[in-house]
């Protein structure tokens, strides 16, 4: 079967990268528009940034309005700024809001109208070059063409797609990861692992999508536990930065599927951070899924070591959900009543976020089959 396969036109990755991308940033305009969030900008990460454009004579303006996950009035914010501000390109720093965030910018200031008109159509145009630096090691969204923007008059994730949204530049700098709180790097170490499973066992996996799963799974089992340990350990930020980007482009081409279909809207509607809410589905989501192909989920068992290559696939495959069970607890994922979401409240919204867990398209995407009935099963198994 024939596929195309898509990843940012240039990745600059390692150590110092930030500092080493002038040459190639100071190709791409004279006046950059930088989206990014508060916390990232008084921690001195913009900083940073903002000294290497002085360097090399390029200005900016600093757009750090993005306050949680983005919303259709702050990107409607933003893209006045970029226009009042004359700007003309764009550079997301900081964790995948900011990231999608700029890529909503370049997109609607080029457009015009509302996000919302977007749904469901590919997001297409001649936009302005954009630059994409997370500070976070999980939503990939600097590898992807993919961005979320809550609908506040609707309240649902809005999933806007793309490839003119995929970045000219993504830099990959673990050293701007060292600083994520403990929460941050659970929450998204487990986004990245959520990317990275889903893409392997997508009907829409590929020969190339797969080379990027298996690393990425095994780096983040192999080190996530240590960086949320220890937030320090450059060695592990290194390999979940990469983790993260390779799961990113997994994404990219092969697509999420039931578990991220079904946590945008325990996000939407409980406010519950993304990567969370995907930890919390990742083992009921996939034990409904694991008979569809046990085969690929013994793959990943065996390449994170937790099954030989003499075991039955399916035993190889149940002992991955095993390990599954062993990193949540080691990142201290909360259930959803330890996390304090009110069970009849919870009920009562299961009928709508199955809905619209299945209206996203990306349950669709599960190598079994599965219907509206199967997702509020799954959304019921959660408080058993
Ligand atoms: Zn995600």
């Amino acid at each position: 079967m024939a596929y195309s396969f898509t990843a940012p036109k240039r990745t600059i990755i390692g150590k110092g990268s930030l500092a080493s991308s002038a040459d190639y940033i100071k190709e791409l305009g004279r006046k950059a528009f930088i989206v990014t969030g508060k916390i990232v900008t008084k921690m001195g990460t913009v900083g940073i940034l903002t000294d290497m454009l002085v360097n090399v004579g390029i200005d900016y303006v600093i757009f750090n309005d993005i306050v949680g996950e983005p919303t259709d009035d702050m990107i409607a914010t933003g893209v006045n700024a970029y226009k009042q501000n004359k700007c003309d390109f764009c550079i997301g720093i900081g964790g995948g809001s900011p990231l999608d965030s700029a890529k909503a910018i370049v997109a609607m200031a080029t457009l015009g109208g509302e996000i919302s008109d977007y749904v469901g159509k590919e997001i297409s145009g001649n936009f302005p070059p954009l630059v994409l630096i997370p500070t976070t090691a999980g939503t990939g969204s600097e590898a992807t063409k993919f961005l979320c923007v809550t609908d506040t008059k609707k309240n649902v994730k809005m999933l806007l797609k793309g490839d003119k949204l995929i970045p000219d530049i993504a830099i990959i700098d673990s050293s701007l990861t060292l600083s994520a709180p403990q929460s941050v790097t659970a929450a998204t170490g487990m986004d990245a692992l959520t990317h990275a499973v889903e893409s392997y066992t997508s009907k829409k996996a590929n020969t190339l999508t797969d080379v990027y799963a298996l690393s990425a799974i095994k780096r983040i089992f192999n080190f996530l536990p240590t960086a949320y340990v220890d937030g320090s350990d450059e060695k592990a930020r290194e390999e979940l930065a990469i983790a993260a980007y390779e799961a990113g482009i997994c994404i990219n081409n092969a697509s999420v599927t039931l578990v991220h279909g079904m946590s945008r809207p325990i996000g939407a509607l409980f406010h519950v951070p993304h990567g969370i809410s995907n930890a919390m589905l990742i083992k009921e989501c996939l034990s409904y899924a694991l008979d569809g192909c046990y085969d690929r989920f013994a793959d990943i068992a065996r390449v994170i070591g937790v099954a030989t290559a003499e075991m039955s696939d399916e035993a190889a495959a149940k002992s991955f959900l095993y390990a599954l069970d062993e990193i949540c607890k080691a990142c201290e994922i909360p259930t959803l009543e330890e996390y304090g979401i009110n069970k009849e409240k919870f009920f009562a919204t299961i009928d709508k976020m199955a809905t619209d867990a299945i209206a996203s398209g990306s349950p669709a995407n599960t190598i079994k089959e599965i219907d509206k009935e199967a997702v509020v099963n799954i959304y019921k198994e959660l408080w058993k």
